[in-house]
């Protein structure tokens, strides 16, 4: 890992690019309107970024269904575009210094989550996709003896892609590599908070031989560029991720325009089950910590309620605050950082007001508090645990963003099973315990896409990620994910 000094000589003389990406090369939106790309850890300007809106929505999906039309990728036999793709995954490896920069310096995530989580998994996921599309196969149904009945998987044609900004290559490449692989066209709308590293995908997609056309990334703001996507009616698929309130709309969207799918990866608002049968209290609690510090608790699966069993209550909390003590946040680019700043100053202000509601509704706060924000110094908040919560309170129930965590109570299975499912939410859960039936009595009854036992946030290519209720619907990763960017075709032959 290179030293804080190495990382800053590195950042000073990367290229960074603030141009739409349409049809293979950037260019200025056609407005010329740009907005500020700032870091949020200096509160300093990168640079000026193109605002996209309605008229290069209209080009860039003019473009995209063009291409998708010519077949030039669409019809590309599987194991071509798998070569593509492999070869994005090796130029991504090489600039894999840059890419840890760019969302870094971007959104302010520590810069050894970066090296250690995002590059990597963004690499093994193009890899893992790519080396899927080649091996799947289509149907034959039983049928008569007199006809032949295939059942086929065929790209949709043009996806829009609307991303957030907390992982924001690692979120883009969830989508990107599984919708054009399958042979689709793609529209990237990267979050307005950091595009950066969606616009140097971009081109390193040319480069890796992706024909132009085929990946466009537009920045832009959600109610310009997004909303445009969203409406458009020759958009076949819109995959988000994001919020749950932008998520509802998008679905109004798709309904007022051609009726386009809609994938949703949306909000979150996890609970940590511990009970007094764990095995390890210690690393229960270090793990509660990090469900909730790392990337600042921006994370849609943070586990922002802990449900602990009354019996080790004390023991626990004990744990957590050393542990938690450990992630004070610190400049993103010094690899010892656990934590960096929030990404800007609304969600500055957004974790302050939830502290204050928790603090007003009886919390007590026995680690961190309200931020003490000095202008041009970054967006930094100290890991926050509000003991003496209960789910009657704002902050249990809705998803901050931040680096808060509401600690709970419960005596009996029973009790702990119906707090964790009285949510909008169902997203994740962490599952403590050192009994087997216990283990899966529990997961099989939390209302969650996805339940970790005596862990958290663990997952590979291999396996589904998403939630249900309000955090949304499909899954990225695994060869589920291709579900999302084809349409089943039937053809019936009489014979
Ligand atoms: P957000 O909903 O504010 O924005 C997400 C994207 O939607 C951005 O690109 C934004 O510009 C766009 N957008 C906003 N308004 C729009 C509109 N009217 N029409 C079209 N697009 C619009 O979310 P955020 O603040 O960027 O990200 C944080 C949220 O993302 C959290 O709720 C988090 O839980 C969620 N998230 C979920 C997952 C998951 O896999 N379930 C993963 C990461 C983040």
């Amino acid at each position: 890992m290179k030293t804080l000094q190495e990382w800053k000589t590195l950042s000073e003389s990367l290229t960074l690019r603030g141009e739409a990406y349409i049809n293979g090369c950037f260019q200025p939106s056609l407005s010329g309107e740009t907005f500020p790309c700032v870091n949020p850890s200096t509160e300093q300007l990168l640079i000026n970024v193109a605002s996209c809106d309605q008229g290069d929505v209209d080009l860039a999906v003019a473009n995209a269904r063009e291409v998708f039309r010519s077949g030039i990728w669409s019809e590309m036999a599987p194991k071509a575009r798998k070569r593509v793709l492999l070869r994005l995954a090796d130029l991504l490896e090489k600039h894999q210094d840059e890419f840890a920069l760019l969302d870094t310096l971007d959104m302010g995530k520590s810069i050894s989550e970066m090296v250690n989580i995002d590059v990597p998994d963004t690499i093994d996921c193009f890899r893992w996709t790519a080396e899927s599309v080649d091996k799947v196969y289509g149907e034959i149904a039983p049928t008569g003896h007199d006809t032949l009945a295939l059942i086929s998987r065929e790209p949709v044609g043009v996806v829009a892609a609307i991303t957030p900004w907390n992982y924001p290559l690692m979120m883009a490449t969830w989508k990107l590599a599984p919708a054009l692989a399958a042979g689709n066209s793609v529209i990237l709308k990267p979050s307005e908070k950091s595009p950066l590293s969606a616009l140097r995908l971009a081109e390193l997609a040319t480069e890796a031989g992706l024909p132009d056309g085929v990946l466009n990334v537009l920045p832009g703001f959600g109610h310009t560029a997004g909303k445009a996507l969203a409406l458009h009616r020759d958009v076949n698929v819109l995959a988000f991720t994001g919020s749950s309130r932008v998520a509802g709309m998008l679905m109004e969207y798709a309904g007022q325009s051609n009726m386009k799918r809609v994938w949703l990866e949306a909000g979150g608002k996890s609970p940590s089950l511990i009970f007094d049968d764990c095995e390890d209290i210690k690393k229960a609690a270090a793990t509660a910590a990090a469900a909730i510090f790392s990337n600042q608790g921006e994370v849609c699966i943070a586990c922002s309620r802990v449900y602990v069993q009354k019996s080790i209550k004390e023991r626990f909390l004990a744990e957590l605050i050393e542990a938690a003590s450990q992630y004070q946040p610190a400049d993103p680019l010094d690899p010892e950082t656990r934590m960096g700043p929030v990404v800007d100053a609304v969600q500055l202000a957004t974790v302050e007001r939830y502290i204050s509601s928790a603090l007003e509704e009886g919390g007590l706060c026995v680690l961190g508090g309200l931020p003490k924000h000095v202008p041009g110094q970054g967006y930094f908040v100290q890991p926050t645990i509000i003991d003496q919560a209960h789910n009657g309170m704002t902050f249990v129930k809705e998803e901050i963003f931040g680096p808060v965590l509401a600690v709970c109570e419960f005596e009996t299975e029973e009790e702990a099973i119906a707090l964790a499912n009285d949510s909008v939410y169902g997203l994740g859960a962490s599952v403590w315990t050192a009994n087997l039936s216990r283990a899966h009595r529990v997961s099989r009854k939390l209302e969650a896409g996805m339940v970790w036992v005596n862990t958290w946030g663990e997952g590979d290519s291999t396996v589904p990620f998403g939630g249900v209720k309000a955090s949304g619907n499909g899954r990225d990763k695994s060869l589920h994910s291709l579900e999302k960017y084809t349409e089943l075709k039937t053809v019936w032959i009489r014979l």
